[in-house]
């Protein structure tokens, strides 16, 4: 039977943190085995919000460093640099011709990254989800492994897919979002905000960071009032944030995790959290520095070269589709 196909990306625009890991990263290597995976390095993205470009080829290969040592194998995915793979953009050209400005003004994360990044106010931040729509149909996905922040560009993604099988006939099939466990992992200092590289350093773990950071962003995390562990999500968000942490990161059921230090206070939770984090943090930090970059580089290239093949021939099916002159 033909394996469903699954596409997601990630921005090289900075470490990799707790949430990129529990709401995609763990999920992507989790559906590798029984699906036909792409996994793009979507740095064409990240040139919306960046500053400066200074940092991305070092940003590229670290981010897909820890992608290979967090469980990615290329063995059974490809993985691939976006910006190698011109159809995208090929793409993008003919599904900006599909929506109204007024949609895509009204998407939230348009609002979002608008206001996070006031100085950038391009029509690249505008674009973004149409950017992605080709990503994720240049490759005839159906499934989409992302956090919930997401959920509005899949949306847009599925309006294009119906919006082009009305215009020129059916082709696409609408795409889903693929939601891990916890899809959306909180701010360790602002818990109502999702945990974000955008963020304070000491408001994200980074996959990288060592024993002794773990403990202190820990040490400092908020919690609600009182001293009891308990988990109540309504009435003690940012506790119920920790617990679903040590939960996630040490397998263990949440009823467990509470009756194991309901009574002992937040220091020793804390002290306890921080240890699993680390435990799980530790195995994957020695994965990735037993990496060479060159090594990393080929795995890419080969990905790359995999991904515009295929990227190539559903192009040309689609222009085919639309009636374009085919010169060949
Ligand atoms: P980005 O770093 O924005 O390129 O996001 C890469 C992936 O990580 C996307 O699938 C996001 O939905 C996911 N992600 C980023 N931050 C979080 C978070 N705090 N909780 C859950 N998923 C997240």
């Amino acid at each position: 039977m033909k394996k469903e196909i699954v596409l997601s990306g990630m921005r090289p625009t900075g470490t990799l943190h707790l949430g990129n890991y529990f709401g995609a990263l763990k999920r992507w290597s989790e559906v590798q085995s029984d699906h036909d995976c792409y996994w793009m390095v979507a740095d064409l993205h990240s040139l919306t919000t960046l500053e400066s470009t200074a940092d991305i080829e070092k940003t590229t290969l670290e981010m897909t460093t820890l992608w290979l040592a967090a469980g990615l194998d290329p063995e059974r995915s490809t993985i691939f640099l976006q910006s190698a793979v011109p159809e995208h953009g090929e793409l993008n050209a003919i599904f900006a011709t599909l929506l109204p400005t007024s949609m895509l003004e009204l998407n939230p994360t348009y609002k979002e990254m608008t206001a996070e990044h006031p100085k950038s106010g391009s029509f690249g931040i505008l674009n973004y989800p149409v950017l992605q729509a080709a990503d994720i149909l240049l490759y005839k996905a159906s499934r989409v492994p992302v956090g919930r922040d997401q959920e509005p560009h899949i949306e847009i993604t599925r309006e294009i897919a119906r919006r082009f099988n009305n215009k020129f006939g059916e082709f696409f099939a609408e795409p889903h979002a693929l939601f891990s466990e916890t899809p959306k992992i909180y701010s360790l200092t602002e818990p109502e905000k999702k945990m974000s590289k955008s963020g304070r350093p000491d408001s994200y773990i980074g996959l990288l960071d060592d024993e002794k950071i773990v403990r202190e962003k820990i040490k400092g995390a908020i919690t609600d009032s009182g001293s009891e562990i308990v988990y109540d999500p309504e009435q003690k968000p940012a506790l119920a944030h920790l617990i679903d942490l040590l939960h996630l990161s040490s397998g263990k059921p949440i009823e467990n995790v509470v009756s194991e230090h309901g009574g002992a206070g937040y220091a020793s939770f804390k002290t306890a959290l921080a240890e699993s984090v680390s435990a799980m943090l530790i195995p994957i930090q020695e994965r990735f520095r037993s990496y060479k970059p060159a090594d990393v580089k080929n795995i890419l290239a080969d990905g790359t070269a995999k991904a515009r093949a295929v990227a190539q021939k559903n192009l040309g099916d689609i222009k085919e589709k639309i009636g374009l002159l085919n010169l060949k």
